[in-house]
């Protein structure tokens, strides 16, 4: 990212820009490596991608439906309701995912298929929760519902599965800070071929969003604007990482990530938001604290005596658990020096812990399930 300024105009950027948006669709498509999407980049974040979506494919006053599970989901439903969509929301506990079971109860009574665009948050970030973005797509196709899929990837895209072409999502969003681990500044949507129809005839109000400024000018490598070029050249490196990585590979080690958190959290005799295995995020674990210790306490100790940055509780949980974040360009040996920050903390405010409790369960399933790193599986044969 350390390059000196360059002109957007100058003759080499068109050929580098093509390259940043057919290079990004590994990440929307981790299976295939590939995706019938197409990019378009803003210099921005999550929230602009999130305005992207909704405003190139609906018009005011059409119908849609969300959950709400966490902060993040509650903040795209407000975004959903000023944009003067009719917003029916399922509110869902704060720890659970997408009940798939409930959107079928909306999708059944909607006979006449009024209903313009199913939205959904991936990855709860709030809560540490990963839905089934999967079986929400086969629940809206069981009512053969012609509604848009719109998916806020942001902390899962390019650090869990995610199948744009193979769950038909309409449009998907990511932002750089998260599994692309860049500072913040870029939004990247992913649109299919049905929400570019859209965006021809949706009559939401935009102007830096619209679709329509991106897809003139993107063909032929251009931007109607002047790009966030730094991060630019950083996606390609973070992408030429997980290319080198191998995606199927990058989504096993943030499982290997989240499940070794998750036995820390056992070992400590806490417990996970989230109850139901099936929505156990692997890119961030959210721990409840226990009765009567206020989760910000840990935060604070973790960062102004070891250095640790933890997450807050956010909203309606604050106070009452604390986030560890391990997606993105993060490994077994930084994890377990977080888990043991976690567990200095927490000891520092009273909560009953042995020390090394929960570094020792993770080290142990880490160390049970190590293999050689890719790149690296020579120096062992
Ligand atoms: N969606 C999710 C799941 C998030 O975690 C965040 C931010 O953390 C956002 C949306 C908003 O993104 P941004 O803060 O980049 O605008």
């Amino acid at each position: 990212m350390h390059v000196g300024g360059q002109n957007h105009r100058d003759p080499f950027f068109p050929e580098f820009y093509k390259t940043c948006l057919e290079e990004v669709k590994m990440i929307f498509e981790t299976k295939k490596s590939s995706s019938d999407g197409t990019a378009i980049i803003w210099p921005g974040t999550g929230t602009g991608g999130w305005e992207a979506a909704l405003t190139n494919t609906l018009n005011p006053g059409d119908k849609v439906v969300t959950f709400r599970y966490g902060l993040f989901s509650h903040l795209w439903i407000d975004m959903m309701e000023r944009l003067g969509l009719d917003v029916e929301v399922i509110d869902c506990r704060w720890g659970d995912g997408a009940d798939e079971a409930r959107l079928a109860e909306v999708l059944e009574k909607d006979t006449e298929k009024k209903i313009k665009a199913v939205c959904v948050v991936h990855n709860e970030t709030t809560t540490g929760v990963t839905s089934d973005v999967g079986r929400v797509r086969e629940t809206m196709d069981a009512f053969d519902h012609p509604a848009m899929f719109l998916v806020d990837g942001v902390s899962s895209i390019g650090a869990l599965d995610f199948e744009f072409d193979r769950w038909k999502v309409d449009v998907a969003v990511t932002g750089s800070q998260k599994a692309l681990s860049l500072p913040t500044g870029i939004a990247v949507v992913m649109a299919s071929e049905k929400a570019i129809a859209a965006s021809k005839t949706a009559t939401s109000r935009r102007v830096y969003y619209d679709f329509a400024d991106m897809l003139r000018t993107n063909p032929s490598g251009n931007v109607p604007y002047t790009p966030e070029l730094q991060m630019l050249y950083g996606m390609r490196e973070s992408l030429r990482l997980m290319r080198e990585e191998g995606m199927e590979n990058v989504v096993a080690r943030h499982s290997r990530l989240g499940c070794a958190t998750r036995k820390a959290v056992k070992a400590w005799g806490l417990e996970t938001l989230c109850k139901d295995e099936r929505w156990k995020s692997d890119s961030l674990t959210v721990i409840e604290t226990p009765e009567g210790v206020d989760s910000q306490k840990i935060v604070d100790v973790a960062y102004a005596k070891y250095n640790l940055s933890l997450g807050i509780g956010l909203d309606r949980v604050k106070g009452k658990v604390f986030r560890i974040g391990h997606l993105g360009s993060m490994n077994e040996c930084m994890l377990l020096g977080a888990l043991s920050g976690v567990e200095m903390a927490m000891k520092d405010v009273g909560v009953n812990v042995e020390l090394g409790s929960g570094v020792a369960a993770a080290s142990k399933y880490l160390n049970d399930t190590a293999a050689a790193i890719p790149t690296r599986e020579h120096m062992l044969a």
